[in-house]
């Protein structure tokens, strides 16, 4: 039987808008936003729009381009605003505050508990989100939006590298995916789905920088083939390495020895296994490396 959509059958599935940089995943959250915040009153619920400070950080950077308060104002780069119900949080603890306040508005305006949590550039919140959207009731109707892919290509690690954005992909009930068009100038694919990272020096961004910087970056939506991030090969090499040695680890100086004879440099086995360690995909332990990634990693 066909199901009639209705905002009632919101309440208890979460809905996710994912895609690379460029495929218009802030233009589309904040047309559902407006959308769910004009018919709050008259449908009875209440909404809170959620995004967190590391977006206020890159908006001030950015701020030329921006209007208003940024902490309290999401922006589109078309300049589509929304202002009305949102709230910057530090961490993802501070959702489970903000769903029951707004649970409490709602019972006394309304006498239902009924509330939608939208949550914008998620990937830069920390891995608590997963928990969170695992322990929404029926009362509850989660809009979320973010990037499914770092720079690299792979799932966006949360900022305590505890789960990646694929784990809240498998919570939700439904995915639309915004792809955008190759920004390589030879290229004119449609539907791609990656996101290159350009770095301060016009090269692309390597393996091993920092997966969230805050400044001055380019950014462009691209294709597998146009998807360029050198070190990528040699950090899966690396990576699969430690991995199949599996709890007992292997030898520090071993790995570099490995490392040279497939042809990765001393200094760029260096940068990769601090990249690995820092994101807590490896741990170092007496002079052992052992693998701690997370398991949606790959
Ligand atoms: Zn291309």
């Amino acid at each position: 039987m066909l199901e009639i959509k209705t905002l009632d059958n919101l309440f208890g599935t979460t809905e996710g808008l994912i895609g690379p940089m460029g495929g218009g995943k802030t233009n589309e959250f904040i047309r559902r936003c407006k959308r769910l915040v004009n018919f709050a009153d008259s449908k009875r619920y209440v909404v809170r729009i959620v995004k967190s400070p590391i977006d206020d950080r890159i908006v001030q950077v950015l701020r030329e381009v921006f209007e208003g308060d940024p902490t309290k104002t999401i922006q589109s780069r078309d300049g589509l605003i929304i202002s009305k119900g949102v709230y910057s949080i530090k961490d993802s603890y501070e959702l489970f505050h903000l769903l029951d306040e707004a649970r409490i508005e709602a019972e006394e305006r309304f006498g239902l508990s009924r509330v939608v949590i939208a949550i914008s550039e998620t990937q830069f919140l920390d891995s608590g989100v997963v928990d969170f959207v695992d322990s929404l009731d029926n009362n509850t109707y989660l809009l979320w939006e973010g990037l499914d892919k770092s720079f690299r290509g792979e799932p966006f690690l949360f900022s305590d590298y505890k789960a990646t954005i694929f784990d809240l992909m498998d919570l939700s009930d439904e995915l639309f995916n915004l792809p955008a068009i190759c920004e390589h100038p030879d290229c004119t694919r449609r539907n791609v789905n990656y996101t290159q990272r350009i770095n301060e020096e016009e090269l692309p961004s390597h393996y091993g920088e920092e997966l969230i910087v805050v400044g001055e970056l380019q950014y462009q939506a691209r294709c597998r083939e146009h998807h360029i991030v050198p070190g990528r090969r040699k950090a899966n090499i690396l990576r699969s390495t430690v991995r199949i040695k599996g709890n007992q680890g292997i030898k520090f100086n071993e790995l570099f020895d490995l490392g040279e004879m497939v042809g990765i440099p001393v200094d760029e086995t260096k940068q990769l296994l601090d990249c690995f360690i820092r994101e807590k995909q490896f741990q170092l332990k007496d002079n052992y490396l052992i693998y701690t990634g997370t398991k949606n990693h790959f």
